[in-house]
C-alpha cells in the first residue's frame, strides 16, 4: 500500500468512527424530530411512553367532519392506528354530547421517539393532547392554527374550575373518552378532577382512569394501552380501581399544587436521551425508508367530507423550536408552577 493510499485509508476510517461515534451521541430527539414520515412497516410499538418509538404509524387527517389538528409545524399527528380511530370516535361521540368538535393538539411525531420541545411522553404514538376548548364554527387557516391560543379553564389564580366556563359537554367529552375499553388515562388538572368527582352521578367508574395532574387545564391528555401485537411495548402501572376521589386527591389540594415551604434546590439537569437509550428496534425504524404519505394516512369515515385545502411546510427543527405553545400567555397561573414535592408524589 502506498504512502498516500495509507494515509487515505486512515482518514476513511476515523471520518467512519467519528460519524457514527457523533450519531451515537447526537440526542435522540434531533434524530426523531426532524423525520417527516414514518417507517414504512408494520404498526408496532417498542419501549415505555417515555422512552421508545413507533413504526407505520399513520397521521390523523388536518381535518375531519369533527375535528381540527393545531400547531401543524410541529408534524405531531402521528400514532399508532389504533389511537387515530379512537380520536375520530370520540369525535363523533362528543358532538352528539354537544361539543362542538375536538382540537386536537400533539400525537407524535412519525416515528415517535423523544421530541425537541415539550412532552417526555408522547413517544409511541399512544398519547394525545385534545384541547379543552371546542372547535370553532369555522375552518382555522394555517396561521391561525399556528396561533390560537387555547383557554384555561380554571379561575384565575386559584386552583379551581371556572364554572362559567365548564360545561355539561365538557364532563361528556371526557366521560367518552375514557369509556373507549383501549384507553388507559385520562391527565387532567387535579381541579378538573374535583370538578368531575362533585358533580358526576349515576355511573362514576370511569372516573377511575382520570387522573389529576399538573398542568392540563388547557388540554387533556389521552393515554391507550399497549396495543396487541406490539410485545416490545412496556405497559404502565394499572390504576387499579375505585374512583379516585379521595384522600389522593385532597393531596394535592393540601401538598401537591402549594408553594414549597423552602426554596427549591436547582433542579438537576436530566441527560439527554440518545439513541443506545431506546429499545434496539428504534434504531431500525429510524433507518426504515419512508412510508407513502397518502397511505400512511387515516381515511376519515364520512368519504364526503371536503377537507380545506392546507399547504404544510417542510418539517423543520427550526419550525417546530419556533413554535408557540398552546397557552394563553407566558405568565404562569399559581398551578402551572411545577413544584419539587419533598413528599411522595402521586404517579400520573
Ligand atoms: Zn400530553
Amino acid at each position: 500500500m502506498s504512502k498516500f493510499s495509507k494515509l487515505l485509508l486512515t482518514l476513511v476510517l476515523v471520518g467512519t468512527f467519528n460519524g457514527e461515534n457523533s450519531y451515537a451521541k447526537t440526542p435522540a430527539k434531533q434524530l426523531f424530530g426532524t423525520k417527516a414520515l414514518p417507517a414504512a412497516m408494520e404498526p408496532k410499538v417498542h419501549g415505555f411512553y417515555s422512552k421508545g418509538c413507533v413504526a407505520g404509524a399513520v397521521a390523523l387527517p388536518l381535518d375531519g367532519p369533527n375535528w381540527q389538528t393545531m400547531r401543524l409545524s410541529r408534524n405531531r399527528r402521528w400514532g399508532h392506528p389504533t389511537l387515530i380511530k379512537i380520536i375520530e370516535d370520540l369525535s363523533y361521540k362528543a358532538k352528539k354530547d354537544g361539543w362542538n368538535g375536538v382540537l386536537v393538539g400533539d400525537i407524535s411525531q412519525p416515528r415517535g421517539g423523544p421530541m425537541l420541545t415539550g412532552h417526555r411522553s408522547h413517544q409511541l404514538g399512544l398519547d394525545s393532547d385534545l384541547w379543552l376548548m371546542p372547535m370553532p364554527n369555522k375552518r382555522m387557516t394555517y396561521k391561525e392554527r399556528e396561533e390560537t391560543s387555547a383557554i384555561s379553564v380554571l379561575k384565575k389564580n386559584s386552583f379551581y374550575v371556572d364554572d362559567s366556563r365548564w360545561t355539561r359537554a365538557h364532563t361528556m367529552l371526557l366521560y367518552h373518552a375514557a369509556n373507549f375499553k383501549e384507553v388507559e388515562r385520562i391527565l387532567v388538572h387535579p381541579a378538573v378532577k374535583k370538578k368531575l368527582c362533585d358533580t358526576v352521578s349515576g355511573d362514576r367508574k370511569w372516573l377511575n382512569k382520570v387522573r389529576p395532574y399538573w398542568g392540563h387545564h388547557y388540554h387533556f391528555h389521552l393515554r391507550i394501552g399497549c396495543p396487541p401485537g406490539s410485545t416490545g411495548c412496556r405497559s404502565q402501572k394499572s390504576t387499579g380501581s375505585g374512583t379516585g376521589c379521595d384522600d389522593s386527591l385532597d393531596w394535592w389540594f393540601n401538598v401537591g399544587l402549594k408553594p414549597p415551604k423552602d426554596p427549591a434546590p436547582p433542579a438537576k439537569k436530566r441527560r439527554e436521551l440518545v439513541l443506545s437509550d431506546l429499545p434496539q428496534a428504534c434504531a431500525a425504524i429510524l433507518k426504515a425508508p419512508d412510508s407513502d404519505v397518502v397511505r400512511a394516512t387515516h381515511k376519515v369515515r364520512e368519504t364526503a367530507f371536503v377537507a380545506p385545502k392546507i399547504n404544510l411546510p417542510k418539517v423543520s427543527a427550526a419550525s417546530v423550536l419556533n413554535s408557540k405553545p398552546i397557552e394563553a400567555s407566558s405568565a404562569a397561573t399559581l398551578s402551572d408552577v411545577r413544584i419539587p414535592i419533598p413528599t411522595p408524589r402521586p404517579k400520573p
